[in-house]
């Protein structure tokens, strides 16, 4: 039983015992194959129909899918007949917009995961982004994912009404994690978060991605930028997730009455899809992103340290016989399993990396916003282009370790054990938890080469910005 577990209910707890008590398990699968149907809506871009906006939300469900997915299916199916009406009225985007409506998600991602791998070589020259639905509720606004997008995303949230309130969904998001920050049960996450919606001058941040919907070959596998947006908190949508009580009425009365944030989300997700497909200059700001990664370096610096001072203490406790002679004899449940002594990494791949990243993202978001204006057509093209491809600089063969090899992304996971929930720097936090420390080595050399060849790519676009004539090399940069 897990030690978080252990005394949740107050009842006594049960474990082990005798042959004597017998359960006959009887388990019938479904084994038969089953075709799935992707549907794929494309509209060819005017200008540059070689950059491609992707959109997706599935369309299966468990049983009824009313919530899931369905209501953010229609906030998709919204924005899809705007933008018809736009294009009846003589409108074309000027990139190709791709709406996707993928099958085969609840099983393990199946159908966008097939369509992503088929169409590998393609989505990395032509993809900008992936912006994904799932399930949506009544409440805030929560969007997940590649922290170059986190200013265009907290830009699209400030322009968004929320419809219970009046206010933006930007600042109702900001008046929830501040108050949420000073509740009792408040991690350290939401304590840091209240603080940055406190602050008017900071953009909200993102949350990293793991898993659990249609964005993790896009992200994970591929390289390319990814969103995922809903909103939440609010009602009772809970307790009828995956199951045959997900149904219209439900939803209809309990969780979105009126449809009100379905109606926000195709706003919220409309305008991110439109300002990416009308943009002149790529939307994407890199010191946000080079901020990001520093924290996850003090992150996993911290947990190694912290992984250390446990092993140590544990070992002095052994030396000193304190878990045999501290315990009820009557009542032992035997000594614990002794900790791996941790060695000191080296993380200097990785912070030489994040130095040089800072650098070059600090030269490049200057260099965009003094002189990207009045930059000429082609080279705001061929910018755009660059920062499309410049996420699938994180991407590192032979990818994770332990039989994961199809995650490459070195900075975003889903972790090992944690089902949806994200894992950054994976390579090397993964490593440390599992107490597999010549991995922490490789994967830290890794992740600094990913980060290096990040920062070549914001110098081009600095070098693209300037003029051939003008220096390649951020300042700083080695
Ligand atoms: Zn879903």
């Amino acid at each position: 039983m897990p030690a978080s577990w252990r005394g949740g209910l107050a009842i006594t707890y049960h474990a082990g015992g005798t042959d004597a008590a017998k359960a006959h398990i009887v388990v019938k699968s479904d084994w038969s194959l089953k075709t799935l149907y992707d549907v794929v809506a494309v509209m060819k871009g005017s200008e540059h129909p070689d950059q491609w906006v992707l959109r997706g939300n599935h369309h299966d469900g468990w049983v009824f899918g009313a919530s899931d997915p369905l209501s953010g299916h229609v906030a998709m199916m919204a924005e899809a007949k705007a933008i018809g009406q736009l294009v009846k009225s003589g409108w074309r985007p000027k990139r190709t917009l791709v709406y996707l409506s993928w099958d085969g998600e609840e099983p393990m991602l199946l159908g966008s995961t097939e369509w992503a791998e088929t169409h590998a070589a393609e989505l990395k020259k032509k993809a900008l982004v992936y912006i994904n639905t799932d399930g949506n509720a009544r409440g805030f606004l929560r969007v997940e994912g590649s922290h170059s997008l986190e200013s265009y995303v907290a830009k699209v949230a400030t322009d968004v009404v929320d419809p219970q309130t009046g206010v933006s969904v930007d600042a109702r998001r900001r008046a929830h994690a501040m108050t949420a920050s000073g509740s009792a049960g408040a991690n350290e996450r939401a304590k840091e978060v209240g603080k940055i919606a406190a602050d008017p001058s900071k953009d909200y941040p993102l949350d990293a991605l793991g898993s659990g919907s249609d964005y993790s070959s896009f992200l994970q596998h591929l390289g390319i930028a990814s969103l995922n947006v809903g909103y939440g908190g609010e009602g009772s949508g809970g307790g009828v997730y995956h199951s045959a009580y997900d149904t219209w009425e439900h939803h209809s009365k309990f969780v979105d009455p009126g449809f009100a944030y379905a109606g926000a989300l195709a706003k919220t997700t409309g305008r991110l899809v439109l300002r990416m497909s009308e943009a002149d200059l790529p939307v994407q700001r890199y010191g946000d992103f080079a901020n990001t990664v520093a924290t996850y370096l003090d992150e996993v610096k911290k947990l190694a340290d912290k992984k250390r001072e446990e092993q140590t203490a544990q070992a002095r406790m052994f030396a000193a016989n304190a878990f045999k002679l501290s315990d009820d004899p009557t009542l032992s449940s035997g000594l614990p399993t002794p900790l791996k002594a941790v060695p000191y990494f080296n993380f200097a791949p990785i912070e030489n990396a994040v130095v040089r990243l800072k650098a070059s993202a600090k030269a490049y978001d200057a260099a965009l916003a003094a002189k990207g204006a009045a930059l000429p057509a082609a080279t705001k093209g061929k910018l755009v282009e660059l920062a499309g491809r410049t996420e699938q600089a994180l991407l590192m063969e032979p990818g994770l370790p332990g039989g994961r090899g199809w995650y490459k992304n070195m900075i975003y996971a889903p972790g090992r054990l944690t089902g949806y929930g994200a894992k950054t720097l994976p390579g090397v936090r993964e490593a440390i938890e599992d107490e597999r420390w010549t991995d922490v080595d490789t994967y830290a050399a890794m992740i600094g080469k990913a980060l290096t060849a990040y920062a070549d790519r914001l110098d081009e676009g600095v070098a693209l910005i300037n003029g051939p004539s003008a220096s390649a090399k951020a300042p700083g940069a080695r």
